[in-house]
């Protein structure tokens, strides 16, 4: 039985739904918004709806982005035969914080994982190797060094073969059961340049 009151318990709930947030995590910022000044909460309110009003999938490179082909997508500095395969939106962000890498990117949008129901088809790999060419010079996959993310790049290196185009992984700085997400530029960086031919 709840004491709080049903409107209350309803914004505890959405909260909770929010990756992370645990039931006192909820309560804490439910009130927070309750006590919040009007202008602030509206604000809040107003940029969750632009942000999934505005935002779309670049149909190039699947980034989420403002425009359709994303920035990078259309920067003409950028080298559209070099694809760097990642597997979350979030790790085009880490890697753009090296300022190393000048090609163009493939979001995955998850990795394939039996134990989780998610096959090859539940992924953008079709799209990926849609966008493959003659013109194609390497595809460097930069999926999560764990083991879903290092059978997504096994599986992704076999369906490349056939098609002669250079496919390189990654080196180990980013320890293994790490989040590209959380790792710092130094080791991100080295982790690209030591990447190896598949
Ligand atoms: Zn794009």
């Amino acid at each position: 039985m709840s004491y709080y009151s049903p409107s209350i318990e309803k914004l505890i709930e959405s909260f909770e739904r929010l990756p992370s947030i645990g039931h006192k995590t909820a309560a804490r910022l439910a009130f927070h918004i309750l006590n919040a000044p009007e202008e602030e909460t509206n604000e809040f309110i107003a940029s969750i709806q632009n942000a999934k009003k505005n935002l779309k999938y670049c149909s190039k490179c699947y980034n989420i982005s403002d425009t359709d082909p994303c920035t990078i997508c259309e920067n003409p500095k950028r080298d559209k035969n070099t694809i760097c395969v990642v597997e979350d939106v979030r790790d085009i962000i880490a890697i753009e914080r090296t300022h190393e890498y000048k090609g163009v990117y493939h979001v995955l949008h998850g990795s394939i994982s039996p134990m989780n129901g998610i096959g090859p088809d539940d992924i953008k790999i079709k799209e990926l190797l849609a966008r493959i060419t003659p013109e194609t010079k390497e595809v460097i996959l930069a999926t999560n060094p764990r083991v879903e993310g290092e059978a997504t790049a096994m599986y992704i290196s076999k369906l490349l073969r056939p098609l002669g185009v250079i496919t390189t992984r990654i080196a180990h700085g980013i320890p293994i059961g790490g989040d590209l997400e959380y790792t710092d530029e130094i080791t991100l960086s080295k982790a690209l340049e030591g990447r190896r031919k598949l």
